[in-house]
């Protein structure tokens, strides 16, 4: 149900038919990642940011998402930092999010990268639209986390992203200029979603289902959205400065989160 929620594909970008797919072939795979988070929250680093061509600047997609799983393993008693580009620090400085440039993997129980690019077959990074991305990226620290066995979730919408590796021939097949922009970047789990920051808001909706508890509790969209873009992050399709994520106006993300904070209320309070 949330994992449906997640993937309405109201930007119409592709995802819907790679989403069908997945869930057919991986009909847990927001269980297993709320399983994942939900043992390994004691030190989480969370990795987010996507710079859009021509200029760079990172976009609205991502950061809101990590703030939320960053509150969420605070509150469950867990530490998070997060890794990401400078102005996406600057606009996250007023949630106080603590932060990390230079992570050493091995000491985290757990990684997540929330919207970042992770690099195609041929090594460079593309942006949806098959931009080649000139900016520093950090896939290079979720290949270190595999390597040194740490737990790592990828949640991404456009086939481009960190985690997609495990996907790459549905991205190929579903998404325009899939097979080009298809990271080879995996995770242990994929979250898959219409918008990246869903598919955060999905694994905290999902984890408060299984918690008993609700983690999404109070989350404001609207502020968040607004001081970002405030802060001078831009939306990832329109590259504009505007109240909007990934060409979607504000309302129908606030109304997606009310919809996950709704059903989760609705399910706790019937235990
Ligand atoms: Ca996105």
């Amino acid at each position: 149900m949330i994992a449906h929620l997640i993937n309405t594909d109201v930007g119409n970008r592709g995802v819907l038919g790679a989403y069908l797919d997945y869930r057919r072939e991986t009909p847990n795979f927001l269980h297993n990642s709320a399983k994942i988070f939900l043992d390994n929250h004691e030190r989480v680093l969370i990795i987010t940011g996507f710079p859009i061509p021509p200029t760079m600047r990172a976009e609205t997609d991502g950061p809101p998402g990590a703030i939320a799983i960053a509150k969420a393993v605070e509150e469950l008693g867990g530490r998070a930092e997060v890794m990401t580009y400078p102005e996406v620090e600057n606009a996250l400085w007023a949630f106080g999010v603590k932060f990390v440039r230079e992570p050493d993997v091995s000491s985290y129980s757990l990684l997540i990268a929330v919207e970042t690019p992770g690099r195609a077959e041929d090594g460079n990074y593309y942006s949806m639209s098959g931009m080649k991305i000139e900016r520093k990226t950090f896939d290079k620290v979720v290949l270190e986390a595999r390597k040194t066995g740490v737990p790592t979730i990828g949640i991404g919408d456009g086939g481009n992203e960190v985690g997609m590796g495990r996907i790459r021939d549905l991205v190929a097949r579903h998404v325009p200029n899939g097979k080009k922009i298809a990271s080879v970047i995996e995770t242990d789990e994929l979250i898959l979603s219409a918008v990246s920051n869903w598919g955060a808001y999905g694994l905290l909706a999902e984890a408060s289902l299984e918690l008993g508890r609700n983690l999404l509790d109070g989350w404001d969209e609207a502020f968040v959205v607004e001081t970002l873009v405030k802060n001078g992050l831009i939306d990832g399709v329109s590259k504009t400065q505007t109240l909007t994520v990934d060409g979607i106006q504000l309302n129908v993300h606030e109304k997606i989160v009310e919809l996950l904070n709704t059903l989760v209320e609705e399910a706790l309070g019937k235990r």
